[in-house]
């Protein structure tokens, strides 16, 4: 018997063509497969527009959130026109539609009174753009003849309850999946699934956190143990580059569960590690596809490709980064040192993303965004004022206006010579790396360059390393 599990995103979704486009996807996979099961996302800028009217709630603003319940309604209407010509199908999606816009103002409503607004209620408002696109799509994939219903996940996902950022209970939620989903499958019913959604034992919403629909599927793809994950988007798969900096870049086929997670992490907008850890230990593979170009293979994502076409397969680059050195020479032998350092940092709610300590201990350093590193220099400053007063911590120094650039690949770690071309391809445009940092799942090397050089690394490192000089 097999499963597939699709998920599209909000722009897959967004516009009348769109969903028509998804609609269609999934009428020819429910050919393909015994049973298909489908999650998806808010109409592309729903759920912003959502949290933007619970904001203006709070603010007092009651024209703002009155305006945006008028324009998501309006959007939806609109769709629901365009794509649903059966009449009674039509007029009872209106009703849910309305309904669901109208339970928004009202929420929106006792914001407004009360002048707060809770993460618990916040929840609450934004799970409608994910109910509101499951219902349209089912009704769309019934006017294309298959079977097909809107499924909440708050039926299905039990969380805990930390709104906004709700964590998953594996043994409730495997339980509610069979029981809900396992009849409608057996039956040739299509389910359409709110992603990002889920509730507490007690049944109030919450949602997994930004972008959650990925997870969503994921979790759902693991525990109806489905023989693959496709992810709808807009682009053709994971790329080898931002196609903004590297108009070459081009698709990566074959990819490993360990390469996209150090690759989301260094700042390619790729699925969220968190996102594909639920399929890790079965093995299910997940492809990246595009919505509007289905029939490009798009990326796979597997546990241990097979195609290890290239040994680097991406380089990414974050920006607007500062480093901080803590350095001098009482540092050495003396124990302690480091984890004051890092707790420190962590006081100041920063985020490292990437830290090199020379081996003779007489410096530790580390990359921060910038918009942090004042308050992680204050933090280091009174947390070491003592080491600093005796001088056996000489400085604490920031540098501004510079980048990490990150190449991926199993092969950095099992190919000798790899960390030998990318910084022969560094040396031939001139360009002076700061630090260097292996990423923990030993698939990336990190470099720090000045910002006026990252572009042309990126770009070279995708030239001589990624595409081997060609
Ligand atoms: N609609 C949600 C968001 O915009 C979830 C998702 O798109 O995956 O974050
Ligand atoms: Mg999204």
């Amino acid at each position: 018997m097999s499963i597939l599990m699709m998920k599209f995103g909000g722009t897959s979704v967004g516009t009348p063509a769109a969903m028509a486009q998804a609609g269609e996807i999934v009428s020819r996979e429910a050919k393909n497969w015994d049973h298909v099961v489908v999650v998806v996302s808010a109409l592309s800028g729903v759920t912003d527009m959502l949290i933007a009217g619970a904001r203006s709630a709070e603010t007092g603003n009651k024209e703002r959130y009155q305006e945006i319940a008028d324009t998501i309604r309006t959007r939806h209407r609109e769709m629901a026109a365009k794509l649903i010509t059966d009449p009674a199908e039509r007029e009872a999606l209106e009703r849910t539609i309305d309904s669901y816009l109208s339970e928004f103002s009202r929420l929106c409503e006792s914001v407004y009174v009360l002048r707060e607004l809770t993460p618990r209620v916040l929840d609450g408002i934004v799970s409608f753009g994910e109910r509101l696109s499951a219902r349209l799509l089912a009704a769309f994939l019934r006017e294309q003849g298959l079977r097909s219903e809107a499924v909440d996940a708050t039926e299905l996902i039990v969380t805990d309850g930390t709104f906004q950022n709700a964590v998953p209970l594996v043994d409730p939620t495997r339980a509610r999946v069979a029981d809900r989903l396992g009849p409608s499958l057996k039956k040739g019913v299509v389910p359409v699934v709110t992603g990002f959604i889920g509730a507490t034992e007690d049944g109030i919403p919450t949602t997994l956190g930004r972008g959650g629909s990925d997870y969503t599927a994921a979790i759902l793809g693991e525990m109806l143990d489905s023989d693959a994950v496709w992810i709808f988007t807009d682009v053709d798969g994971v790329m080898t580059a931002d196609p903004r900096i590297v108009p070459d870049a081009h698709v990566i086929p074959d990819i490993s569960y360990a390469e996209v997670g150090e690759l989301a992490y260094f700042g390619a907008k790729v699925l969220h590690p968190r996102a594909i850890r639920p399929v890790i230990d079965r093995g299910i593979p997940v492809w990246v596809k595009n919505t509007f170009n289905p029939d490009a293979p798009g990326t796979r994502i597997v546990r241990s490709p097979q195609n290890t076409d290239g040994t680097v397969k991406a380089v990414t680059m974050i920006d607007d980064l500062t480093m901080i050195n803590v350095r001098g020479r009482g540092m050495i032998g003396v124990p302690g040192i480091a984890g004051r350092t890092f707790s420190a940092v962590a006081r100041a709610n920063a985020n490292v993303l990437m830290i090199s300590q020379a081996s003779s201990e007489q410096s530790i350093c580390f990359a921060v965004p910038t918009e942090s590193a004042p308050a992680v220099v204050a933090s280091l400053e009174e947390e070491l004022a003592h080491e600093l007063a005796r001088r056996d911590i000489d400085s604490i120094w920031a540098q501004n206006d510079l980048v990490i650039i990150t190449a991926v690949g199993a092969g950095v770690r099992d190919t000798p010579g790899v960390d030998g071309r990318i910084f022969s391809a560094l040396g031939k445009a001139r360009i002076n790396v700061l630090a260097i940092a292996q990423g923990s799942s030993e698939c990336s090397v990190s470099l720090v360059v000045e910002a006026t050089d990252g572009i042309a690394a990126v770009r070279q490192i995708h030239k001589e390393v990624i595409n081997n000089g060609k």
